[in-house]
C-alpha cells in the first residue's frame, strides 16, 4: 500500500481490467480523504450510513456518484432516493417496495442491486439464495414501476481460506445465472458487485464488474 490516498487509488486502478468499476468505500473516513480521492480522479464513492452519506454529499462536488452499500432502514429510504446512483444493498421485498413507491412519488427511477447472503457470518444482511430464486421465479419484480434491479451484490466469507472465498463468489455467480434463466423479461440485470480490499482480485476473476474497496485506499477506518 502506498503512502497517500492518491497513490493507493492509482495502484488499485492499475490492477482493474477494463469494464470493472471501482467504488471507493469511504465510510467512517473524513471528507478530506474523499477530496484527495476526488483530486486523483475518483468519482464513485460508497457509504454505508445515510446520515454520513448526506453530510459528505453536500461537501463534495456535484459530479460525485454515490452508492449506498449498508443496511438501509426503511425509515431512511426517503432520504436516499434521488441522492444515490445505486442502492447496492436491497435485502428484503419490503425495502424494495418502499424504494419503488418513494421513487415513483419522486418521479424518478432508482437503480438497485439485490444483496445476497452466502458468507458464513451470521451478522451479514441479504437474501438467502433460495429466497431470491423464489422472488425471481414468481416474477415478483414485474410489479416494480420505478425501480430497476441491475444485478447482485455479495460478500465472501471473511477468511484467509481462498478456497472458501472462491466457493462463495462462485455461488453468487451461479445464483446470478439461475436468475437470468428463470426471470423472463428482466432487462439491464448486468451488474455484479463483489470483492473488497482483501479479496477483489478473486472477485474479478469470477466476473465482478463493481468492486467495493475501502481500507486499501483510505487506510484503516477510524
Ligand atoms: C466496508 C465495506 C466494504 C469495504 O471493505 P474494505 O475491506 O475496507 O475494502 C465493502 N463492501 C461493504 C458492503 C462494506 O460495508
Amino acid at each position: 500500500m502506498g503512502a497517500t490516498v492518491s497513490e493507493n487509488i492509482i495502484d488499485v486502478k492499475s490492477t482493474l481490467p477494463a469494464g470493472v468499476e471501482l467504488v471507493a468505500v469511504s465510510k467512517f473516513q473524513p471528507v478530506e480523504r474523499l477530496k484527495e480521492a476526488y483530486a486523483s480522479g475518483q468519482r464513485l464513492f460508497g457509504e454505508s450510513r445515510v446520515n454520513e452519506l448526506l453530510e459528505k454529499a453536500v461537501q463534495m462536488p456535484d459530479d460525485v456518484r454515490w452508492h449506498f452499500i449498508g443496511h438501509l432502514q426503511t425509515n431512511k429510504v426517503k432520504q436516499v432516493v434521488g441522492k444515490v446512483a445505486l442502492i447496492e444493498s436491497v435485502d428484503s421485498q419490503r425495502l424494495l417496495e418502499l424504494i419503488d413507491n418513494l421513487s415513483e412519488r419522486a418521479g424518478i427511477t432508482t437503480d438497485v442491486l439485490m444483496q445476497v447472503h452466502v458468507a458464513a457470518e451470521e451478522t451479514k444482511f441479504g437474501w438467502l439464495p433460495d429466497e431470491l430464486i423464489r422472488f425471481f421465479t414468481e416474477g415478483r419484480y414485474k410489479g416494480l414501476r420505478a425501480t430497476r434491479i441491475r444485478g447482485l451484490m455479495g460478500m465472501a466469507t471473511n477468511t484467509d481460506d481462498e478456497r472458501r472465498i472462491n466457493a462463495d463468489f462462485a455461488e453468487i455467480v451461479a445464483l446470478r445465472d439461475r436468475i437470468l434463466a428463470v426471470a423472463t423479461g428482466l432487462t439491464d440485470f448486468d451488474l455484479l458487485s463483489m470483492g473488497m480490499s482483501d479479496d477483489y482480485p478473486l472477485a474479478i476473476a469470477h466476473g465482478a464488474n463493481l468492486v467495493r474497496i475501502g481500507s486499501r485506499i483510505f487506510g484503516e477506518r477510524r
